[in-house]
């Protein structure tokens, strides 16, 4: 009889970071913020207030960065980089940061 030794962890394969970044959270984010000392103030109104923006209709939080063209945004026929936006719920300022290191930090730690 004994205990079970903790399991070591594992370093997330880029389909197992991309799933978990596509099932981010609100709380995810802020964790990871807190751990990696980044500020939660809005730089433009001071406010500690986000709201986690989740595109409509793509059953995904994670967004993707579009191709900018004079004619507006198109979707990108190219290999892109998974986002997230945070939106400041004062001024509406928004926060684009990659979803994928995310996703590998939260796979590792085993988060729900
Ligand atoms: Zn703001």
């Amino acid at each position: 009889m004994g205990t079970t030794p903790p399991e070591q962890p594992r370093e997330a394969t880029p389909e197992e970071a991309a799933k978990a970044a596509a099932e981010l959270t609100l709380s995810d984010i802020t964790q990871f913020f807190d751990e990696r000392k980044v500020s939660p103030v809005c730089p433009i109104c001071s406010s500690r207030q986000w709201h986690l923006l989740t595109p409509a209709g793509e059953g995904t939080k994670t967004t993707r960065l579009k191709k900018l063209t004079p004619q507006g945004p198109v979707d990108a026929e190219y290999p892109a980089i998974p986002t997230f936006l945070v939106i400041c719920t004062n001024c509406n300022f928004l926060r684009e940061h990659a979803a994928m290191a995310l996703g590998k930090w939260k796979f590792e730690r085993g988060l729900k």
